[in-house]
């Protein structure tokens, strides 16, 4: 890969704004050696990959013989991460020094970098795929280590490894159905035509790892942008203060949104390495609670889209009162998604209680009721909080077991911590380094799945395979657009604009 000199040279400062121990100012491009020693009082000549003492000289003041010293690092293209030659220079972190540095490097022939253009030069040289690049940019912006580290496995290209055998597949195949047509138009002789079964075999070849990668969206979302749980039950229930004590050891990466009104409360926390949003639904009145005023009711459909949206729902119900008909209904309304029963205010119970809890919690799922006969049937709830007398009537399969928890005094806190991480494992919240990271990764493997599906009914119904090859076609593109193979231009610049300048 030789410097073209058609390029430009580009500099930014590629630390973050502020002052720091460290300063670093990136120049890549054709003409970043010749500038840098412009920039520059070497003591020994730039060599790849080797850190060299140098004076960083004052341009604007030639009497003043040195602004700082710094340690200059080249990478020679092709061996750099743009592809051509690329300067680190880590000087002391001034943002006055490090803005002097690059106004000397603009006055001798550099332009500043524009928004993930080191990356784009990485990506357009080659030497990064799409996915990968996008990876840099979740590596940087990860908030939790399971984040970083899906990134990280992202960066190493781990998107294009998932992909591979399907794209071989569909490239065989392609192939196959080429032959055949060279011989139909008399260019070849004695290949067999492709039976319809086969194709149909090695379409559902590729759509089938395709479609597994289509459903870990969900998954890396959770990742990336974090779970929502909701907090719902009656009023005086404890939501609030279950939330405040979820808040309290976990607070780790807490950002207070804005818009958050007196309804819905919102804030984030990291348990497990999951981002999760925990929204307590204050404004969610059950049925036969009529809202107070109008401000109340649009709180309270406020809250409801917050249960619709949520990955995961907690139902808070009071330990010391009965179940309510309106609590059975929301709760038979959970049933078929995610979500956990909670029976707060156990401290209110008495010591027995606890120890009796405990030892059943650890029994498994099920969970035993004083009430046997009254209308639990596809609620999952017992209307009595289990005591020593317990006969054992059975909530219906598959209910998750009630969590027994008191926000007063914590206990049973970490039990639900515990629960809460299980529920969106299940989910598959957890790091799956192979997992579509975004929408665009999203639609470029949707838009394949759409064009296999209409090859497979081209085929099933016996179209000419003129047609079938146009849309396996179609999938091949849609899924190069993933690695960025066949990215346009436009949707390269949207991606590499939500880069901060010096990436
Ligand atoms: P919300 O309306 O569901 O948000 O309920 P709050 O969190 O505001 O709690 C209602 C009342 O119950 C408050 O007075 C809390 O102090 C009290 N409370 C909440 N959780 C517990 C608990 O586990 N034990 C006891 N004894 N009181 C609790
Ligand atoms: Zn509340």
């Amino acid at each position: 890969h030789p410097a073209s000199p058609d390029v430009d040279t580009i500099v930014a400062i590629s630390t973050p704004p502020g002052r720091g121990g460290i300063g670093i100012v990136r120049l890549a491009g054709p003409q970043s050696l010749p500038i840098a020693a412009q920039l520059l009082q070497l003591t020994q000549p730039l060599e790849h990959a080797r850190a060299r003492f140098a004076r960083v000289l004052d341009s604007a003041d030639p009497n003043a013989k040195t602004l700082d010293d710094a340690i200059v690092t080249a990478f020679l293209a092709p061996h750099s991460y743009t592809g051509d030659d690329l300067i680190e220079i880590a000087a002391h972190g001034s943002p006055v020094v490090l803005e002097a540095i690059v106004r000397a490097a603009l006055s001798h022939g550099a332009r500043l970098a524009t928004p993930g253009e080191f990356t784009q030069r990485a990506f357009l040289s080659g030497r990064l795929d799409l996915t990968q690049a996008e990876a840099v940019h979740d590596l940087i912006a990860a908030q939790t280590l399971d984040q970083a580290r899906v990134a990280a496995q992202q960066m190493g290209g781990a998107m294009s490894r998932r992909v591979a055998p399907a794209k071989e597949s569909l490239l065989h195949l392609i192939a196959l159905l080429e032959a055949g047509m060279d011989f139909a138009s008399g260019e070849l002789d004695d290949v067999d035509v492709v039976p319809p079964s086969q194709i149909e075999a090695a379409i559902l070849s590729v759509q089938t790892p395709l479609e597994a990668l289509a459903a870990s969206f969900r998954h890396g979302q959770m990742l990336r942008s974090g779970a929502s749980l909701a907090l719902v039950g009656r009023p005086n229930a404890g939501k609030s203060s279950l939330f405040n004590r979820l808040l309290e050891r976990d607070r780790a990466i807490v950002t207070p949104l804005p818009g958050t009104t007196r309804d819905t409360v919102e804030e984030s926390l990291a348990l497990g390495g999951i981002p999760l949003r925990l929204i307590d639904t204050a404004g969610l009145r059950l049925q036969g609670d009529r809202p107070a005023d109008e401000a109340e009711a649009l709180g309270i459909a406020r809250s409801h889209e917050a249960l619709a949206d949520a990955d995961l729902v907690l139902l808070i119900h009071d330990a010391t009162q009965t179940m309510t008909e309106e609590e059975r209904t929301l709760a038979a309304s959970l049933e078929g998604r995610p979500h956990l029963l909670v029976l707060n205010k156990i401290d209110l119970q008495g010591s027995d209680f606890s120890l009796k809890s405990t030892a059943f919690m650890s029994k498994g799922t099920n969970f035993s009721s004083q009430d046997t006969s009254s209308s639990l049937k596809g609620t999952g709830f017992s209307p009595y909080i289990p005591t020593r007398q317990s006969k054992g009537a059975l909530a219906p399969e598959g209910t998750p077991a009630p969590i027994l928890t008191s926000a007063l005094t914590g206990e049973g806190l970490e039990e639900l911590r515990t629960a809460i991480l299980r529920a969106l494992q299940a989910e598959g919240a957890l790091a799956d380094s192979g997992a579509l990271n975004n929408l665009r990764q999203q639609e470029a493997v949707a838009t394949t799945l759409q064009a296999l599906a209409t090859a497979q009914a081209a085929n099933i119904n016996g179209l000419p395979h003129e047609l079938m090859l146009l849309d396996l076609h179609a999938a091949l593109r849609a899924l190069d657009s993933l690695t960025g193979a066949t990215t346009t231009d436009d949707i390269l610049g949207r991606i590499f604009s939500t880069f901060c300048i010096g990436k």
